[in-house]
């Protein structure tokens, strides 16, 4: 691993301890394992930078609700896909196979209804000039 740290605080007493350290030798407090802190780290890398990923805006010409609503209907998460929300409708898609894969095919159902109705309205924004974040959802109808 680059560049780890070969101490780290601890946070209840404020003296360097060992990096690997899972208890404070200082103050006898449970400590989070180097490795634990590097994997909330990442994790929370991961959550912030889908948060603030960029925003979609339409193609040209803007691409038809009714379409992407038709197309998620088929395959949820497709009519996002096409309109530029990638992660997103892939993530839709893997979903509605697990959830109807648990349920005995009722939830891709579901799914492929909600992915309509969600590709209907990010459609219809895009379609007005507004953008969109790549995980926006809007279920309503
Ligand atoms: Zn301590």
């Amino acid at each position: 691993m680059p560049n780890r740290p070969e101490t780290k605080k601890c946070p209840f007493c404020a003296e360097e301890v060992q990096y690997e350290a899972v208890k404070c030798k200082y103050c006898g407090s449970m400590l989070e394992s180097g490795q634990q802190q590097q994997s909330q780290v990442a994790k929370k890398f991961i959550w912030e930078k889908l948060l603030s990923e960029k925003l979609i805006s339409a193609s040209a010409p803007p691409k038809d609700p009714a379409g992407m609503a038709f197309a998620s209907v088929l395959v949820p998460g497709l009519g996002q896909f096409i309109l530029g929300q990638i992660p997103k409708g892939t993530a839709m898609f893997v979903a509605a196979i697990m959830f109807g894969l648990a349920t005995g095919g009722v939830g891709y159902l579901i799914s492929s209804g909600l992915a309509a109705a969600d590709a209907w309205n990010i459609a219809k924004k895009l379609k007005e000039g507004k953008r969109v974040g790549q995980w926006a959802f809007n279920f309503g109808i």
